[in-house]
């Protein structure tokens, strides 16, 4: 079973796209997001803490759409490798302050087991050159195993 975030209450779930059981939000309209945001990527602790953002978000707002928008401008000023916005310069002020009064903390992603497994299986195959280096790797090798002349040619 997956264990994924509620956008709205900060709490994790079980199943991305199943509604949440303490406050009943459903999943976000971006279903790339809220697969991102479960352990399919990032390990319990880091869903906790994402949730703890969440939660202080909305100790200052209740307006649910503004406490969205304020999550998501954290994600892309804090991690920007995850997604970016791109809001009118109101809409991001409005944001930024109330990432500010929430004062958010801070979080370090950690992959869960997962996505670590996803990405060994997913190491781009080897290149030429590194084909080529292992093959003469390798005829080196034999080639020690196998000495061209015998200790005792040497005293001919
Ligand atoms: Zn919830």
């Amino acid at each position: 079973m997956t264990m994924a975030l509620c956008f709205n209450c900060g709490d994790t779930k079980f199943g991305a796209l199943c509604p949440c059981p303490k406050c009943s939000a459903g999943p976000t309209e971006d279903m790339g997001l809220d697969i991102l945001f479960s352990d399919h990527n990032f390990s319990v602790s880091t869903l906790n803490e994402f949730g703890n953002v969440i939660k202080a978000i909305s100790s200052v707002s209740d307006n649910d759409e503004l406490r969205f928008y304020s999550f998501m401008l954290y994600l892309s000023n804090n991690h920007n490798e995850l997604l970016q916005v791109n809001y009118e310069d109101e809409q991001n002020a409005l944001c930024s302050s109330i990432l500010e009064k929430a004062n958010v903390p801070l979080v370090k992603i950690e992959q869960s087991q997962q996505a670590k497994l996803k990405q060994e299986h997913d190491l781009p195959p080897a290149t030429d050159e590194e084909m080529a280096a292992l093959r003469s790797m390798m005829s080196e090798l034999k080639n020690n195993q196998q000495p061209t002349k015998s200790w005792w040619q040497f005293w001919k």
